[in-house]
């Protein structure tokens, strides 16, 4: 069985990943952050807020927390080194940049989207931009009310893919909204828009608008026990990596 230890155990998915460890997995370690008290804390787990014990009590790391929690792990993971699956959305640049730093020392998946519909989405829409250049790239999504970053984490990636696809800089050609006389719409536009409301999982859309045709390709997440389960499935991938930076095209070898 492996030992997982978890960033964000009382969370929306932390919890589904509780429920999902099945015979492969089990949960030792949870971190939590100073002076916080666990409503139904785990029963055979370490519950620390001091991270050299929680890394020596796991095998493999899951976080699923929020952008200071994951920066937290990463600068005590350069001194403690372990395989980590990082699934927290809204990381800044410069907390990107430290998750490179981590990935020279040790494995890390970080999946913005750890279901396997979206890694395909992923796979599908670089492929898409590629050979259809001449097309407007629009993406959507639509999320829960309580979500808190903007544009979502899996948006950004496909909009990533997209420009990838195209050569082109996203920071420099993504419009995130449009109001007013705006003007006609750049040819390198990438639009990446955000909806929220409701108890809406997830569900993200690419359109490649072209004249005369157009290729719409969307995925929705109907339940969040997807993220965990693809979450741990990715687990048991990193545990046996070198040190490098993956995704999920990587764990599911697409
Ligand atoms: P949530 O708000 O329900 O849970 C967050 C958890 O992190 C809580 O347990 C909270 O106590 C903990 N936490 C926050 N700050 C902390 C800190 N400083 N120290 C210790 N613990 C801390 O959120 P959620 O819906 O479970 O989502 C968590 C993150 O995962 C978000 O960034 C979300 O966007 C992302 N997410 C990713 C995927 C994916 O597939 N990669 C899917 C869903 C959500």
């Amino acid at each position: 069985m492996l030992k997982i230890g978890l960033v964000g155990y009382s969370g929306r998915v932390g919890q589904l990943i509780t429920q999902h460890l099945g015979e492969d997995f089990i949960l030792s370690s949870v971190f939590v952050r100073e002076g916080a008290n666990l409503d139904n804390p785990p029963k055979n787990a370490l519950v620390s807020n001091i991270w050299e014990d929680f890394f020596a009590s796991c095998e493999v790391v899951i976080d699923f927390s929020s952008p200071s929690a994951t920066q937290a792990l990463l600068q005590s993971a350069l001194q403690f080194p372990k395989p980590l699956v990082i699934g927290t959305t809204g990381l800044t640049q410069a907390q990107m940049q430290l998750l490179n730093q981590a990935s020279k020392l040790m494995p890390i998946v970080y999946a913005t989207n750890t279901s396997t519909g979206i890694a395909l989405l992923n796979k599908l829409a670089f492929l898409i931009a590629e050979a259809l250049p001449e097309s407007d790239i629009e993406i959507s999504e639509i999320h829960h009310r309580h979500k808190k970053d903007a544009p979502s984490g899996t948006a950004m990636t496909l909009a990533q893919e997209c420009a990838k696809a195209r050569g082109l800089d996203l920071q420099s050609v993504r419009v995130s909204g449009r109001d007013g006389n705006i003007g006609a719409r750049g040819q390198n536009e990438i639009g990446v828009m955000s909806f929220r409301g409701g108890d809406i999982v997830g569900r993200h859309s690419v359109g490649f608008y072209c004249e005369g045709e157009y290729i719409e390709i969307t995925h929705n997440a109907t339940s969040r026990a997807t993220f965990a389960k693809g979450a741990l499935r990715a687990s048991q991938w990193v545990k046996s990596q070198k040190a490098g930076l993956y995704d999920m095209s990587d764990v599911l070898g697409i």
